[in-house]
């Protein structure tokens, strides 16, 4: 990187990474208080910089967002640069280009992107440039906690009691009301060009039922949770059919909103029991448990944590594969949350657990492969989340779900899912059938298929493993690595 001797009131250049607002950024708002003109970035950084492949559900949401950012920018007189390259070689120009004097970011705690923004803190350090990193992707630093014997955390329930003793999260900071612009803009390509969004077919045209990108639409979505599902999450969030949860995670993984701005807008609610306060806030602290284990692990997406599970002897079956993608392995409740996640690009929580234990546990098949999909159709695709949870249900991560405790689809969906009707939602070829079967139309008696109008192999899946078998044949693959060092 060349020493351009920066001029000491040369612009900030404000690097939007995974912080895509303007609420709660202390980056934005260091660059603002500096009092010199503010160069809002995004880079589009080449997959092999290693930062997490861009899912094709996320790009499509990474698209609307950017545009929301941009649209929020111009309204305070500044603009966003958008930009592709390597972040060394984009600054390395931009700073030649702006006379930029400083550069400030929001950190991240995925493992290659630390490694990225490692090495350029020190390449601009080197040439004068004031380099500052703030926090804020979650609520506390991961480097920051230890257990007693001063090793990172393995077990959430002590990580959350740690994190509640030590007092809340700092309190988050108002979007700024005006942005210094740069005497000079530097050009920018179209967001248009980037190719985000699917074309033939526009696959991402179900999404817009459910969801609206952007941080107005997250602030928005955050005062009508607390309005109104908040109250009774406990009993709710295990309920598919129910709009029970928060749905903010898209926007949290892009950064539209802090977990700091959700956390303090839980406080003081003096009409909603404490209790389904406090399990809300578990959840979003499960969040920042993932990226501690990320942050210590940093072969998290990757490798089994507990090792012992390398001699697991996964089945190698491309086609039930392909039937689980697709929705189409007979069992009801798993088809529902695949199609949920193929036609909006996300999947309750229950049937994400009951799904993920259906293809490592029934269906034998490696987690990372599952994780794989997750990470390409989810709009929430997180690089801690996703793989811890993909870990833990696995049996082999942090924390984890015994291997041994196998899910039951059809209990499952039976207890949590009880009239089936997000199963009918779904999986509208079961439109018809009675409730006492809805989770099981491979024991319904021909009279009950014919009058709902199935047939089974034909309408609807016959059960592509028979759930008893394959459990007893987990059991067995689970038996020789149990004990294995
Ligand atoms: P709420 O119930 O409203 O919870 C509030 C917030 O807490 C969420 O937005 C999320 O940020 C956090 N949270 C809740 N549950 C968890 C959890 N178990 N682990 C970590 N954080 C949590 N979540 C992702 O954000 N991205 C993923 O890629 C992802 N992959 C998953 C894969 C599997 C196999 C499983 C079982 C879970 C996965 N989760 C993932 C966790 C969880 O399913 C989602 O965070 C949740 O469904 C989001 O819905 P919500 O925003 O309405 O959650």
């Amino acid at each position: 990187m060349q020493n351009s001797n920066p001029p000491p009131n040369g612009p900030i250049l404000i690097w939007f990474r995974k912080d895509l607002r303007l609420d709660d950024n202390h980056a934005l708002h260091a660059s603002v208080q500096s009092g010199r003109g503010v160069i809002p970035v995004y880079i589009r950084e080449p997959a092999e910089n290693g930062t997490g492949p861009l899912g094709a559900a996320q790009a499509w949401w990474l698209h609307h967002s950017l545009h929301a950012l941009s649209e929020s920018l111009s309204n305070l007189g500044s603009s966003l640069l958008l930009l592709t390259g390597k972040p060394q070689d984009v600054f390395a120009r931009l700073v030649v280009e702006t006379g930029a004097s400083g550069i400030y970011w929001n950190r991240r705690y995925d493992p290659d992107g630390i490694g990225v923004d490692g090495a350029l803190k020190n390449r601009l350090g080197d040439i004068g440039m004031t380099v500052k990193s703030f926090a804020g992707q979650i609520l506390h630093e991961p480097a920051r906690w230890k257990t007693g014997s001063g090793t990172p955390y393995r077990v959430y329930t002590p990580f959350w009691r740690a994190l509640e003793a030590s007092g809340e999260p700092d309190a988050p900071l108002d979007a700024p009301t005006q942005i210094p612009a740069p005497a000079d803009w530097p050009k920018s390509e179209k967001l248009a060009d980037w190719n985000l969004l699917p074309a033939k077919p526009d696959w991402a045209e179900t999404f817009r039922e459910v969801w609206t990108p952007g941080e107005a639409a997250a602030l928005e979505r955050l005062q009508d949770f607390i309005d109104e599902t908040l109250d009774g999450y406990k009993a709710n969030r295990d309920l598919p059919a129910r709009d029970g949860t928060s749905r903010l995670s898209p926007h949290l993984a892009l950064g539209e909103i802090s977990p700091a701005r959700i956390w303090h807008a839980t406080r003081n609610l003096k009409d909603v029991p404490v209790e389904d306060i406090v399990t809300f806030r578990k959840e979003l602290v499960w969040r920042d448990f993932s990226y501690h284990l990320l942050f210590h692990n940093p072969d998290l997406p990757r490798e089994n944590l507990n090792r012992r599970y390398d001699r697991f002897e996964w089945a190698d079956d491309g086609d039930a594969f392909k039937l689980w993608t697709k929705g189409r392995t007979g069992y009801p409740i798993v088809d529902a949350g695949m199609r949920q996640l193929w036609r909006h690009g996300t999947m309750h929580n229950r049937v994400r657990m009951i799904a993920a234990s259906f293809l490592i546990k029934d269906l034998l098949i490696d987690w990372r492969r599952g994780e794989a999909w997750f990470r390409d159709t989810l709009v929430d695709a997180d690089p801690a989340s996703n793989a811890a949870s993909w870990q833990w249900v696995a049996g082999s991560g942090a924390d984890a779900s015994p291997f041994f405790r196998v899910f039951n689809p059809i209990l499952q969906g039976e207890k949590f899912d009880p009239d089936g009707t997000y199963v009918k939602t779904f999986v509208p070829e079961l439109q018809d059938m009675p409730t006492k079967f809805v989770h099981r139309p491979f024991e319904a008696p021909a009279t009950v298929l014919t009058g709902a109008g199935v047939t089974l192999g034909e309408t609807y899946p016959k059960p592509l493993v028979d759930h008893a078998k394959a459990r007893d044949r987990a059991l067995a693959a689970y038996g020789n690595v149990k004990d294995a060092a």
